[in-house]
């Protein structure tokens, strides 16, 4: 580290700051005004701001972070499929082969999903054909636009492959389409959609703008019915969900789980979990034990009377 330390022998101050800023978690970046001026406020998430806005954010002032925050409005608010995905010299995204040169262009009008993603991150690597055959079904769900059948998703990987080689590997078992292998709009966009977790799927509506950041989240709660992600179609789902809750049995026996298992919702003692049984985030409703800290999906419950559950209510 290039700047000063309290000696490590100096327990008793590292203490006293410890519990004077209530640090909970480290990395914390306490940030303090010249002269202690106690008109402003002491800065504790020194952390969020350098990774996100690097060294602009200082000095760490309140103008200083409401003109940064104000620019950052303006850019989502003027962001368009044009300005994220194209630069001055590539105009297009790569498909199948890897050769074929698709333009940005043909995306315009589409619900688009960004889906930031690498070989070497093992999630990803489980959700990537999940999200293929998803993919598939919706493009194969024709949306009613008088007689023409037109089809209205597309998915772009944005890759966080730590080589050539990894992302044509990667890229090969997709579908989709992707900005080529260290293309600087790669960094651009993780950085504009605040990108802290992979894989992550960004959902762009037709007019460019970014409908959610919770993709994936959506794409395991509710499969290809998800699509097209807004919020409008979520509130639908979500009725559904607890339309169909009420005739879920309040508890089970689950195989995967000595105890047996409580009906949640995010009201009664759920939230957002992650699912002992497919490993994916999970909200809403959950098959819960309180005492293990064990939840499981509805879906993800193998029953006696759904011995053959994959989630796949549809079927
Ligand atoms: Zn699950
Ligand atoms: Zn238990």
């Amino acid at each position: 580290m290039p700047w000063l330390a309290i000696p490590f022998s100096d327990l008793e101050t590292k203490k006293a700051l410890s519990r004077k800023f209530d640090i909970e978690g480290i990395p914390c970046l306490v940030v303090l005004q010249p002269n202690d001026h106690k008109d402003i406020a002491t800065l504790h998430d020194g952390v969020e701001l350098i990774y996100r806005y690097g060294i602009q954010a200082f000095p760490f002032t309140k103008e200083r972070l409401d003109k940064l925050h104000e620019e950052e409005r303006q850019k989502h608010e003027n962001q368009t499929l044009t300005n994220l995905l194209t630069n001055h010299d590539r105009d297009y995204l790569l498909g199948h082969p890897r050769t074929e040169q698709v333009p940005v262009a043909s995306l315009i009008g589409k619900t688009v999903g960004l889906y930031f993603s690498a070989q070497w991150c093992i999630p990803c690597v489980k959700f990537a054909p999940k999200l293929a055959s998803i993919y598939h079904k919706i493009k194969q769900t024709p949306i009613e636009k008088g007689d023409d059948f037109e089809e209205d998703f597309e998915i772009v990987f944005v890759s966080n492959d730590r080589d050539q080689e990894a992302f044509d590997s990667y890229f090969d078992t997709m579908p989709w389409l992707a900005l080529p292998f260290g293309d600087p709009a790669v960094k651009e966009l993780a950085k504009h959609f605040d990108v802290r977790d992979i894989p992550c799927l960004v959902i762009l509506g037709p007019d460019g703008k970014t409908v959610t950041k919770q993709g994936r989240n959506l794409i395991n709660l509710y499969k290809e019915n998800a699509y097209p992600f807004t919020e409008a179609r979520v509130e639908l789902l979500e009725k559904q969900m607890d339309e169909e809750a009420k005739s879920l049995p309040r508890t089970v026996v689950h195989p995967g789980h000595r105890h047996e298992l409580t009906l949640v919702s995010e009201g009664n003692g759920g939230g957002p979990f992650i699912c002992c049984g497919c490993d994916e985030q999970g909200s809403g409703w959950a098959y819960q034990c309180l005492e293990c800290g064990y939840e499981v999906h509805p879906k993800c419950v193998i029953t006696s009377a759904n011995p053959a559950s994959t989630g796949n209510k549809d079927g």
